[in-house]
């Protein structure tokens, strides 16, 4: 970096105050705990940081808010989004939110370690909220520290950004940058506290509000501040719908249901666990959000989580993500029925949300078996798919790109002809009985048939199939690699993985590697396959 570089004096951010404005503000301004009644957030700053280093950021994200590189290479970038320096105009806050806790009603939670910084709105018209993650404790930190540490920091800022490219509606991340100072964590909950490094992200949405965020108003009894909030979003996010009233409020939430259903199915297709579906990790806008001890699937299994905290309930498993999805959102509408005082069209659309997902759900499986069209006669194809995916230990998504490349005109191919483009997917060999690739090598022939009856080409589902199944996946390995480099001072994986996730669905030869299977010494590693909410 030359000199000229870092001589950048400021940034050119201009902040809009639309949610300061028009929503409560907590009375109180000092940053102590509290319990905060009839306020929307709480005014608080960022905590000066040590040593503040960048490690990375992403230009797409900065480009939005009308950033440089010259600009995210200078110290002021670093800076700023270390939370060492406001910007003039910058007016941070956290956010009063409650939540339902692993089914549970918790109270009051808020951006405990989570602080605004204000909203871009750019030439596009598009509003960015930029929020630091990891930047000092809030009103809302109760026991905790406010802070983050580098490995669930490179976690985030790489899922977040690799979701985008994936086409899964999320939040985004602008950078990662190291504070140069230590942070206590007790990774497993088991009595061994180590200091790690403290890092922050900052991310970056339309909104951070979250289910979470009406249901404390509701909890309080305080309608008010509920119906200001609701408006509020209304106007904001959701200006289509016209101007609030009761039709519109149930409008509303029908979209919300809508947004979530496309979420929920954009993750089951690219094999995303989230870990962590309670309220206050459910966004308005239907984004993925709060990535924590989320996972992607490798081995095909509807019952694992990566959650080791919800390891016995499995409470958000892959395969009852819906589910949770639609509890939630029956949190969402209690919190609202006050509001509207008629039960019957809020649970319409919970109903609604049950039909749509269906829906929407063969649909995509039908994608991402190249047909054009779900029929009703695909069920058993379906039903024999996730059959012989968990026969043997079967990589979802090596499964999904091979299969693409299966020839489905040549009838006479033998089993080992037949298995050949799926190859790299299996994990254990010995798995692979004679019996078991008979039963694969069924399915293989079923499945031929029913390509045939749509009758294109193998050419054409081939193209049309690697466009919703991707070929790199920001698997659980890959991130615990880019911590391991990152905290010897090596940033390179995280940034060559952020270029790669930018293409998940192209070849990319030269970097097929980080295509392959989850490697033998990540099957049981902490961080790879299991992980706790400690972060
Ligand atoms: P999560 O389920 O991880 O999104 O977090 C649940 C609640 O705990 C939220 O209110 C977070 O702001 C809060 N929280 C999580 N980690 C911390 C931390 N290190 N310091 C303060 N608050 C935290
Ligand atoms: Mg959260």
């Amino acid at each position: 970096m030359t000199n000229q570089l870092k001589h950048v004096s400021t940034l050119p951010l201009q902040f809009n105050y639309r949610f300061n404005d028009e929503l409560p503000a907590d009375i109180e301004t000092d940053n102590h705990l509290r319990i905060v009644a009839a306020a929307c957030f709480s005014y608080v700053n960022p905590k000066a940081v040590k040593a503040p280093k960048l490690v990375a950021y992403s230009k797409e994200v900065a480009t939005n808010i009308g950033l440089s590189d010259r600009h995210c290479e200078s110290d002021i970038f670093v800076d700023v989004f270390s939370g060492n320096t406001l910007l003039k105009g910058m007016q941070p806050y956290a956010q009063c939110y409650g939540g339902h806790q692993f089914g549970h009603w918790a109270g009051q939670l808020g951006d405990g370690r989570a602080i605004n910084l204000g909203e871009i709105i750019n030439d596009a018209g598009e509003h960015h909220l930029l929020q630091l993650k990891g930047a000092g404790p809030t009103p809302y930190s109760r026991n905790a520290d406010g802070l983050a540490v580098l490995r669930s920091s490179v976690r985030e800022f790489i899922c977040s950004e690799a979701m985008y490219h994936l086409g899964v509606p999320t939040t985004r991340a602008l950078s990662l940058v190291l504070t140069g100072e230590e942070v206590i964590r007790d990774m497993f909950y088991d009595g061994n506290p180590k200091p790690e490094q403290g890092a922050i992200v900052c991310r970056s949405a339309p909104s951070f509000l979250r289910f979470g965020s009406y249901e404390i108003f509701a909890a309080q009894g305080d309608l008010d501040t509920l119906r200001r909030l609701v408006d509020y979003t209304i106007k904001t996010d959701f200006p289509h719908l016209g101007k609030p009233s009761i039709e519109v409020y149930i409008s509303w939430f029908n979209e919300v249901c809508e947004l979530t259903v496309k979420m929920v199915v954009h993750w089951m297709r690219v094999g995303f666990v989230h870990g962590v579906m309670n309220t206050d990790n459910m966004s308005i806008l239907g984004l993925t959000i709060d990535y924590g001890p989320y996972g992607w699937l490798e081995s095909y299994d509807p019952n694992w989580t990566p959650n080791t905290t919800d390891a016995s309930n499995k409470r958000y498993r892959y395969s009852h993500q819906a589910q949770i999805a639609q509890w939630n959102l029956v949190q969402l509408a209690n919190a609202l029925y006050p509001l509207i005082e008629d039960t019957e069209p809020l649970k319409r659309c919970i109903n609604d949300f049950a039909t749509n997902y269906a829906a929407q759900l063969e649909t995509m499986r039908a994608a991402k078996l190249g047909l054009v069209a779900y029929r009703e006669s695909d069920n058993s194809l379906i039903a024999n798919l996730h059959k012989i995916l968990q026969l043997v230990e079967t990589d979802m998504t090596l499964f999904y790109r091979g299969l693409a490349d299966l020839k489905v005109y040549q009838q006479d191919q033998t089993d080992a002809q037949l298995m050949a483009p799926l190859a790299q997917a299996y994990y254990v060999d010995a798995q692979l009985t004679t019996e078991n690739k008979t039963q694969i090598c069924q399915w293989l022939r079923e499945y031929q048939q029913r390509v045939r009856l749509d009758g294109i080409t193998d050419e054409s589902r081939r193209k049309a199939m690697n466009t919703v199944n991707p070929k790199y996946v920001f698997r659980n390995y890959l991130a615990q690699l880019a911590t391991d480099k990152a905290e010897q001072g090596d940033f390179s994986l995280v940034k060559e993985l952020l270029e790669v996730l930018r293409h998940p669905y192209d070849e990319q030869p030269d970097k097929a590697h980080f295509s392959i299977k989850r490697p033998d010494w990540a099957r049981q590693r902490a961080g790879c396959s299991m992980l706790s909410c400690s972060s």
